[in-house]
């Protein structure tokens, strides 16, 4: 095994060209298994979600689930891929404890959906990702590591197995080798992750959880000297659980390798573990070939041939997909591409676009999502649609203002009394008393009474030091906890005093 040392990643990116190749598994979120009856709930006790098929349990039968079939071909479809009119299963052997079968029922040769492509944008420039395959199979159970300090297998007492999760359909998507990216190689694998599980939660056949492993990724990066026409050895950094760990694994990869090459060594063909803690990947098992699977088609299981109709029927039913919406988005709320990311980023797409569909206007909208909630949804550490205030309530703290009954820093109260459950916006327009005094009469009052209370002042703008009023505008203010409108009533004093 080589040594880890590391080349500055400016350095290695001076020599060696990367070339990226990521296969992501996505689990299908399917009321039942792949191949059986069983339910897929989350976070089910060990061991209650599984029968004889999922158990592989002598004599038991698997039958294909339609609607995970239905998935992967809306998953192809929104991938640009031909969906085959013919395929089958097969069988991929190998032994594991989380495999109750000894073999996996997947797709090798003959995958369902083929030659797709997904473009991802980065600093401006688009990059497009050709898609080799997209086929369907099962997932695995789950091993878990008891005694140790880390839940891995090393230092353990002894393991567990959950086969909940064994037999939930599982969707395979493979890109083909990813060259040209240079330095940015590391931002369009992230990239193309977040287009991904944008994409596929745009078409609601998954939840596409990273952190609950219903989308995971396997990242293979490769260097070659700048400049040959021959690829290097590949390492796989396996199930990758995150979009930045996506990014970070790439860019330690890039750095390890280009140390191994600089040295006259050989990067070794294996697959990798991401540590989190660390941002580096360490060594796992050396790449077994297909040849060592063995595998061969499944017999227990008819061909698959989905018609031309069900296909372009199928088509025909997908959503509005993420890389339109946004174009349309940023034509119609007038926002740049990087005001468009923050929105995205913040989880705040969505709500916006309920927010003005509505009635409320974009720029409205805008503002009080991202800058105001946005904020109190961080300092919670909660995501922005789990406060409990709603695209409609935004409509409503958004019309007060514009109808001059609020002002904005009145907006905010309002806002933090919807949140503390003091009922709708008007409720806590009428509880907390937070109208604007607009009431000229009332007005005059609080001024007169600010004026008798500060004589000084009153002197001074008695005298033509009218800027001074600003002192006694802010007394006022203070007065009404801040309902006044200050313009009128910095009006009201300057006339008072030297009309
Ligand atoms: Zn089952
Ligand atoms: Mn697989």
């Amino acid at each position: 095994m080589s040594t880890e040392t590391l080349v500055p990643y400016d350095e290695a990116l001076a020599r060696y060209e990367p070339v990226l190749g990521i296969e992501t598994h996505i689990e299908l979120g399917t009321n039942s298994k792949m191949f059986c009856g069983c339910p897929t709930v989350f976070g089910a006790p060990p061991n209650t979600q599984v029968c004889p098929v999922c158990l592989g349990l002598p004599g038991a039968l698997p039958v294909t689930n339609r609607a995970a079939i239905e998935g992967i071909i809306k998953i192809g479809l929104a991938l640009n891929c031909s969906i085959v009119e013919w395929c089958r299963f097969a069988r991929k052997n190998y032994f594991y404890p989380d495999m109750p079968k000894n073999f996996q029922i997947s797709q090798y040769d003959e995958p369902l959906c083929v030659e797709g492509h997904l473009d991802v944008e980065v600093d401006g420039q688009s990059y497009r990702v050709e898609i080799e395959r997209v086929h369907m199979e099962e997932d695995t159970g789950k091993s878990l590591h008891v005694g140790g300090t880390t839940g891995r297998i090393h230092g353990a007492d002894h393991s567990l197995v959950d086969y909940n999760r064994a037999g939930i359909p599982l969707v395979e998507i493979v890109t083909k080798p990813i060259p040209a990216t240079g330095d940015k190689a590391p931002l369009v694998a992230r990239a193309y992750a977040t287009e991904l599980r944008e994409l596929v939660r745009a078409l609601g056949v998954s939840d596409v959880r990273m952190e609950e492993g219903s989308m995971r990724c396997d990242v293979n990066v490769s260097l070659m000297p700048i400049g040959s026409a021959t690829w290097g050895t590949r390492s796989e950094t396996k199930n990758v659980n995150s979009l930045r760990s996506v990014e970070r694994s790439v860019r330690h990869e890039i750095e390890r390798q280009a140390a191994v090459l600089d040295a006259g060594e050989r990067v070794v063909q294996e697959t990798r573990h991401f540590q989190e803690d660390t941002g580096t990947t360490t060594s796992g098992r050396s790449k077994e070939e297909a040849q060592d699977y063995r595998y061969f088609p499944e017999p227990d299981l008819v061909p698959m041939s989905p018609s031309r109709d069900w296909v372009e029927e199928l088509r025909a039913s997908l959503p509005e997909l993420p890389a339109a919406r946004r174009g349309r988005v940023r034509g119609e709320w007038g926002v740049t591409e990087k005001e468009l990311q923050d929105i995205v980023n913040a989880g705040a797409l969505d709500l916006i676009e309920e927010t003005v569909q509505a009635g409320a206007e974009a720029a409205a909208a805008r503002k009080w999502w991202m800058n105001e909630l946005s904020r109190r949804a961080t300092a919670q550490g909660v995501e922005l649609t789990a406060l409990p205030v709603t695209p409609a309530d935004v409509v409503r703290v958004s019309r007060l203002v514009a109808e001059g009954t609020i002002n904005d820093k009145l907006a905010r109260q309002v806002l933090d009394g919807v949140l503390a459950g003091e009922g709708t916006p008007d409720e806590v327009v009428e509880r907390r008393g937070l109208k604007v005094v607009s009431d000229e009469g009332e007005l005059a009052t609080i001024i007169d009474e600010v004026i008798a209370g500060n004589p000084d002042v009153a002197e001074k703008i008695r005298s033509g030091k009218v800027a001074a009023a600003g002192a006694l505008v802010g007394a006022v203010m203070k007065a009404t906890r801040g309902q006044a409108d200050a313009g009128r009533a910095r009006e009201l004093i300057i006339n008072k005093l030297t009309g």
